[in-house]
């Protein structure tokens, strides 16, 4: 199995500490942390992923937004940039400590996150940032 993840949601998975919109979000959130923290692979996808699942019954789920789609583009630049290699579409990544660790590390000095610009979770991501990243539910194990 892999966890269908679309770009932007590589770095919202840093800071997951259980918040977000609903609780079959949240619910459906954990279980695909605990399964990204036993190192199951990540299958980068365009649109919704397997995070969004729950959100899409709604008539307006946002998450077909062009204001998401192109924080998609943001962190999928952002991420080429700091692996060294385009990363596209069908790009399978392992979350491993090391992947994490380079990811949070860039993630906190705020080098990867273009694709936070706007959205409503910003503070909340940055205290965690800043308080390396205790607490968070995605960890290698
Ligand atoms: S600020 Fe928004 S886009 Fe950035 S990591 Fe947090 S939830 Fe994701």
């Amino acid at each position: 199995m892999t966890v269908r993840l679309r770009a932007h949601h590589l770095l919202c998975m840093l800071t997951f500490v259980g918040e977000g919109y609903t609780s079959a979000f949240t619910d459906n959130y954990r279980r695909i942390a605990e399964r990204l923290s036993k190192g199951e692979e990540i299958k980068l996808v365009s649109g919704p992923d397997d995070i969004c699942a729950p959100l899409l019954n709604g008539e307006e789920a946002h998450c077909f937004k062009i204001s998401v789609i192109e924080r998609d583009a943001a962190a999928l630049a952002d991420i080429s940039v700091l692996l060294g290699e385009e990363i596209g579409i069908g790009a399978m990544l392992v979350p491993d400590a090391r992947l994490l660790a380079k990811l949070r590390r860039n993630f906190a000095s705020g080098e990867i996150r273009h694709a936070c610009l706007g959205c409503e979770w910003g503070d909340l991501c940055s205290r965690i940032a800043d308080g390396n990243f205790s607490g968070v539910l995605i960890k290698a194990s």
